[in-house]
């Protein structure tokens, strides 16, 4: 298996939504308070190549992100998004000889506007994400919640994981991506309620897609909450088991937004954790997990109000 990593932009937003500041409502407050933003981050989406067809975690951004909802004030106050058409994710795997039929599956980690900001490219794939995240992004609580479903493409009918109560590793639950489960999905709460992770089954080591569950690799490793998330307890979970499931196997930990993910993805630099000897050791797989039955949530997507 091949795994790209695909810069789809670059985004703009605060240090403290980055490193939590503080507790509860104020620190969900900070990203538009405070003044501090820090430097310019990429928007990554990943493409694994696999003998099933090319898999996308993500779609990244889009050049409509230049132009946000100006009555929304985490848009007005907290992001800025630097971005041109050809940086978007259809552009960018057309140029690494992958064409829109070739993506058999698209993941999405959460519906955040820079992970499904490039569902237009791809009309004619499969498209997974958790049950709970698609009902949470839709209609007017999704568009106060920060989620632009009404630039959602009219076709997009995601289906939803199913998740088996089988355990990999840490992660009490996990859904198969491929029939030969080299590729598998597991809860990572925390930054959305019902966010996930793809963890790609690459030999001795395993790859860690993990959206937004921490902006940084440094920021998992010390347990450290962004400023968004609306549950601390269950971020903070997520963090240690995802620290655990570190210690157990070699990982190449990549967050969305970590200047480092493509340069530790091409240098296969697996996560070095000087605790990790000290974890227990839990050696539960996934392997009798049958392949995730997804069912169709179309029926949400209905209920959302479109404004296109
Ligand atoms: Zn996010």
């Amino acid at each position: 298996m091949r795994v790209h990593a695909i810069e789809t932009s670059r985004v703009q937003i605060k240090e403290a939504q980055i490193i939590g500041r503080g507790h509860g409502l104020w620190r969900q407050l900070q990203p538009m308070l405070s003044r501090e933003w820090a430097d310019w981050s990429p928007v990554y989406a990943f493409a694994i190549e696999h003998p099933d067809g090319v898999i996308v975690v993500d779609t990244g951004a889009n050049a409509g992100l230049k132009s946000l909802p100006r009555w929304h004030p985490y848009f007005q106050l907290a992001v800025r998004f630097d971005i041109e058409p050809e940086q978007e994710i259809g552009p960018q795997l057309r140029r690494l000889g992958i064409g829109a039929r070739d993506v058999k599956t698209v993941v999405l980690t959460h519906f955040h506007i820079d992970h499904d900001g490039g569902l237009s490219h791809f009309p004619h794939s499969r498209i997974l994400a958790s049950d709970d995240e698609i009902a949470r992004a839709c209609g007017l609580r999704g568009a106060l919640l920060g989620y632009l479903p009404n630039r959602w493409p009219n076709w997009f009918a995601p289906e939803a994981l199913a998740f088996e109560r089988t355990r990999h590793g840490p992660f009490n639950q996990s859904a198969r991506i491929t029939a030969a489960g080299d590729v598998i999905a597991v809860p990572t709460p925390g930054h959305t309620p019902r966010h996930l992770s793809v963890i790609v089954r690459d030999g001795e080591q395993d790859i860690m897609l993990a959206g937004d569950a921490s902006y940084l690799e440094t920021t998992m490793l010390s347990g450290t909450i962004d400023g968004v998330s609306p549950d601390e307890a269950a971020a903070k979970a997520t963090l240690a088991d995802i620290r655990s499931f570190c210690a157990q196997r070699p990982t190449i930990y990549l967050p969305a937004h970590d200047p480092q993910s493509a340069a530790r993805l091409d240098a296969r630099r697996s996560v070095t954790a000087p605790h990790a000897a000290f974890l227990p050791h839990n050696s539960s797989e996934a392997s009798r997990a049958p392949a995730a039955s997804a069912s169709s949530f179309a029926h949400m997507i209905e209920g959302c109000t479109r404004r296109t």
